[in-house]
């Protein structure tokens, strides 16, 4: 690739506690402080935490939610649609992202990271070609793209 866009994502603000709170009764779940803190600890890590970084991440915060707890949180904040759960490879822990904006993701084979993309000359050409295309009797309304590969320039460090 010869262009050097850079095609990374606008910094992710980590909402405030009481935001929190908000999006928390807006999806229709109830606010409890457990609920609060792993929402909170979710924003705050990046690169698409796993359930269990999330849960390193509350006792960090000084509590003793078990992982248990996180699993089925993070569940219900998916279900709520308050975040989502990223594809990964079959058989990998499952990863969430607390930025349900429309976004692709490119994921490093190599160190497990899943990067987010962004381009919107790629989505005009997508939707260009679903426009002109279709997709038999399915409307599309949103897509995301997951690429897989490794990063080039972490190893070629000459
Ligand atoms: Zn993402």
């Amino acid at each position: 690739m010869s262009h050097s866009t850079d095609n990374t994502h606008l910094p992710f603000t980590p909402p405030t506690r009481s935001r929190l709170r908000e999006l928390l009764v807006q999806a229709g779940l109830r606010a409890t402080q457990q609920r609060i803190l792993i929402l909170e600890s979710l924003t705050q890590l990046s690169g698409h935490p796993t359930a269990e970084q999330v849960h390193r991440a509350v006792l960090g915060a000084s509590s003793s939610i078990s992982l248990g707890t996180v699993y089925k949180a993070l569940d219900s904040f998916v279900a709520a649609g308050l975040t989502k759960r990223v594809a990964v490879a079959e058989g990998a822990s499952r990863r969430y992202d607390a930025d349900c904006s429309e976004h692709h993701h490119l994921f490093c084979t190599d160190t497990q990271e899943i990067i987010d993309y962004c381009d919107p000359q790629l989505d005009a050409l997508i939707r260009d070609f679903f426009a002109t295309r279709g997709l038999r009797n399915f409307q599309p309304t949103s897509f995301s793209l997951h690429i897989t590969g490794s990063r080039r320039d972490a190893q070629r460090n000459e």
